[in-house]
């Protein structure tokens, strides 16, 4: 990239951002009703897992990704792991993911005591491949009594879980063909996604269940929180029941009718979600202002900005460049860092971590080249 260019994107991102302080990855933005509503669930005292903001959270939420149900959560792992037991993932059961992702990924699939499969993602979307799936499937399973079977191992892969990388869609109604063919079940990892759609219809709402996230550097924010959408009465209920500790409803007795969860997001992470909600649009103007600035900016120094794969929209949660090598990654991320500008490098794979590299994969090239050179810039919301 070279020090001259490096210095301009400093120079550049500052500007932007118009300050010379430190500039964090990505900071949240309170400048609605958040202080109000606040205000009020103390007053009322209903500061806890029952009050009006999780209600109208949960009928807001539905309405804006068009989801029939929506289940909100203490944060976005444990709507995941909800998720993942509705979808029936067991004890041994293998469930396919992308080693590109977020530790709660993986970490929610263990939590059942599951495996994950590592299989490849797409160059252009950052997210699971549909032709690394389909390539895996064919080659080691097979259907049997319904059940898709690993014939390496054994084991039932019950279900897939992709996930749409920094809010970039990724091909998921491929990927969704593909599972209802080997009968495995989807389950989006839609986190990072709020806001952003796959050919005019929201992220999480391609498979059987999805979960997002609320936590502080998400798009919006209850400080920590996550929701869970699905279409299904059956399941919707049963996600509100494990997640509430298997409470029967009464008006003062504690009966519950089996080991469940204690999960409820509070009403006071709830009054500051509805807050954030009501500013989403705001946020997703900003974030695609700040995405055709950025674009401008670095087709003029040659260097790639990663933009929103075709037939989507994408919410530019957190904007990237797509750097030559490692070596140029490292220079730009000391140089950065070191100049008051927060970079950050996409994650480690997973199946590099000492939890996770036992696990099957496949050959994951495109995983290993973007993780040797994919940065994440500066993208909070410019007020
Ligand atoms: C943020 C995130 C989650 C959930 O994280 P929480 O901090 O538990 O809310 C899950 N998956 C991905 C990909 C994420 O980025």
């Amino acid at each position: 990239m070279g020090k001259c260019n490096m210095q301009k994107t400093v120079d550049f991102i500052k500007e932007t951002f118009k300050t010379n302080e430190f500039i964090p990855l990505h900071e949240p933005r309170f400048i609605g009703n958040e202080k109000k509503y606040l205000n009020d669930c103390i007053d009322s005292t209903f500061v806890s897992s029952v009050g009006k903001y999780v209600d109208t959270f949960e009928k807001e939420f539905a309405k804006i990704v068009g989801s029939k149900f929506a289940i909100a959560t203490v944060n976005g792992t444990a709507a995941l792991h909800i998720s993942l037991l509705l979808a029936g993932v067991k004890r041994d059961d293998e469930v396919i993911t992308q080693p590109l992702t977020f530790i709660a990924t993986s970490n929610a699939i263990s939590y059942l005591g599951a495996k994950p499969i590592f299989i490849d993602v797409d160059l252009d979307t950052m997210g699971l491949s549909p032709k690394s799936l389909k390539n895996f499937l064919e080659t080691n399973c097979e259907v049997k009594e319904n059940i898709c079977i690993n014939k390496t191992t054994g084991k039932t892969i019950k279900a897939c879980v992709p996930m749409h990388t920094f809010g970039h869609p990724c091909k998921i109604e491929e990927i969704k063909k593909i599972c209802d063919i080997w009968n495995i079940i989807l389950v989006e990892d839609a986190a990072e996604s709020l806001g952003s759609f796959y050919k005019n219809k929201h992220t999480g709402t391609f498979g059987k269940i999805g979960a997002f996230s609320f936590n502080g550097n998400k798009i919006i924010t209850s400080g920590g929180g996550g929701v869970i959408v699905t279409d299904d009465e059956v399941l919707a209920k049963r996600a509100k029941h494990i997640t509430t500790t298997a409470k029967i409803p009464h008006p003062y007795e504690y009966v519950h009718d089996e080991i469940a969860y204690n999960y409820r997001l509070p009403n006071i992470n709830a009054a500051l979600l509805v807050a954030q909600l009501e500013q989403l649009e705001r946020f997703l103007v900003s974030k695609r202002e700040l995405a055709t600035k950025y674009k401008e900016f670095f087709s003029n120094l040659d260097i790639n900005f990663i933009e929103e794969p075709k037939d989507s929209k994408s919410n530019y949660w957190l904007q990237a460049i797509l750097l030559n090598d490692i070596n140029q990654r490292n220079e730009f991320l000391e140089f950065s860092n070191k100049n008051g500008v927060m970079t950050r490098p996409i994650w480690r794979l997973m199946n590099e971590l000492e939890m996770f590299k036992n696990c099957q994969k496949d050959d994951l090239k495109n995983a290993k080249y973007l993780e040797e050179r994919v940065v994440n810039i500066p993208s909070s919301v410019i007020l």
